[in-house]
């Protein structure tokens, strides 16, 4: 697309911080009102609540007077099961406009042990500028900032505005959206975009904004070894057969170089990135024990964002207490490997059973089982949404942007991205390092909140003058 990408002006850019300024305490307030209802997605949990959740997102759009259909939407999944309760709004672009979607989630996870939160989990409270509660961070503020968003935008641009709108506030994010495939082949047409905003990730800390660049994939794989046709004494036999753990250990340690990195041929690994991360602020955050090396090399944030790794996680073999003198003929492993962004599923997992086969000293039989596929997510450069969220989020927050991984995966957004291939996915969000969201005290902090709904009013406002012809 050879469009030009709008510059915002400092004008522009004082009336919306003005607008917002406006907009904030009423956008606080109905934050506020979301986190006292207990909208969980969970089998175990009540559903009305869920329910209730959903009506008020719903009302809080059409409020706007700016869609032209507000509804709630649910999707079958599995046998005959109805997934939960999504809003969806939409607004048809006018005049060439491209045609925005706005993610969020209005569910949130179970609030875990109450005696471990300072405040009630359901009942918000702002201490020293943040806005503590379930869901206050995740994703509640998402919705909110969306919401107050495109009421700014009608209020500067005038509710007759060109840009076109897709609001899809899912209801079982954090149960790990079951039915959420089956939506989007059901509801496609309402939800196509030429930009994907999801927020539901974070920043790199309350004062640097940051955009989710890349995420890991994932590759899971079960496998057995077999090197006896049946269990035989060790003191009769050991020393010249090997027991199941024998081998598999010999395949694995081919896995890993000397350095813990994997060393699977033809896995890509991705470029470093400039943000430092120290080894003693890994070693803090990840309970690293004093005496205990770090794994891998280069920057350490490459080598939890972009680069492979590979963990046992799950092994059937004797427990010690049931252990006896006995050589073991097999034993079942899961083995889970991230991959980096850019790296084809399919493709990393023919190497990794590639690569077990053929580092198989002893000769053991091998069979491989049940398998679990998810696919990495990268931003393409092309594309007028990033530069446009740069200059947005460098305004707002009054400093540079950074690019920033996930080392996980978000499996919605690989999904997102497969259904809708031209469209950018912008995966943004309001948490910060301290937002502790899933745990007890998960907590919002006010000013970036603020700044983020700014950043997104300047987004839509640029975007509104985007001609797509
Ligand atoms: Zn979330």
């Amino acid at each position: 697309m050879g469009l030009s990408i709008p510059t915002i002006k400092d004008s522009e850019f004082e009336v919306a911080k003005t607008a917002v300024s406006r907009i904030y305490p009423k956008a606080l307030e109905i934050l506020e009102g979301l986190v006292r209802i207990p909208g969980i997605a969970w089998d175990a949990f009540d559903e009305q609540q869920l329910v209730l959740s959903a009506e008020s997102v719903k009302d809080l759009f059409e409020g706007t007077e700016i869609f032209d259909e507000v509804e709630i939407l649910q999707a079958h999944y599995g046998d005959g099961k109805l997934g939960a309760p999504a809003v969806v709004a939409t607004r048809k672009a006018k005049n060439s406009r491209p045609t925005i979607l706005l993610y969020a989630h209005h569910d949130v996870q179970p609030p875990g042990d109450e005696s471990l939160w300072d405040s009630a989990p359901f009942d918000p409270e702002v201490r020293n500028g943040r806005l503590y509660g379930r869901g206050a961070a995740d994703d509640k503020a998402g919705v909110v900032a969306h919401y107050a968003a495109v009421s700014a935008l009608a209020e500067l641009a005038g509710a007759d505005f060109d840009l076109g709108l897709a609001v899809f506030i899912e209801g079982e994010e954090e149960a790990g959206s079951p039915s959420f495939k089956n939506f989007l082949s059901q509801y496609r047409d309402k939800l196509e975009a030429d930009v994907i905003i999801v927020a539901d990730s974070g920043n790199w800390s309350t004062t640097v904004p940051a955009i989710t660049t890349t995420l890991r994939g994932l590759v899971s794989l079960e496998l057995e070894v077999r090197t006896l046709g049946h269990a035989v004494h060790s003191g009769m036999y050991g020393g010249a057969v090997p027991d199941a753990m024998m081998a598999f250990i010999k395949i694995m340690d081919s896995i890993w170089d000397e350095n813990g990195s994997v060393s699977i041929l033809g896995l890509i690994s991705n470029q470093t990135s400039d943000l430092v991360y120290s080894e003693d602020q890994l070693r803090a955050d990840s309970g690293l024990l004093p005496s205990t090396l770090p794994i891998g090399t280069g920057g350490i944030l490459p080598r939890i964002w972009t680069k492979p790794a590979l963990s046992i996680i799950g092994l059937d073999y004797p427990s010690v207490a049931l252990s006896s003198n006995t050589l073991i003929p097999s034993l079942k492993a899961k083995l889970s490997l991230r991959i980096a962004p850019g790296e084809d599923p399919e493709r990393a997992l023919e190497a990794l059973k590639g690569h077990i086969l053929a580092h198989n000293p002893l000769g053991a039989e091998i069979s491989f089982g049940a398998v679990e596929l998810g696919k990495p997510f990268s931003l393409g450069e092309s594309g007028w949404a990033k530069s446009l969220a740069e200059q947005a989020l460098e305004l707002a927050y009054g400093h540079k942007s950074v690019d920033i991984g996930i080392g996980g995966s978000i499996p919605f957004i690989a999904e997102l991205e497969r259904v809708y291939q031209s469209a950018q996915v912008l995966v943004t969000g309001v948490e910060d390092p301290d937002s502790r969201a899933h745990s007890p005290n998960e907590s919002l902090h006010l000013e970036s909140f603020r700044s983020a709904i700014l950043a997104q009013l300047l987004f839509l406002l640029g975007g509104n003058q985007i001609s797509q012809q």
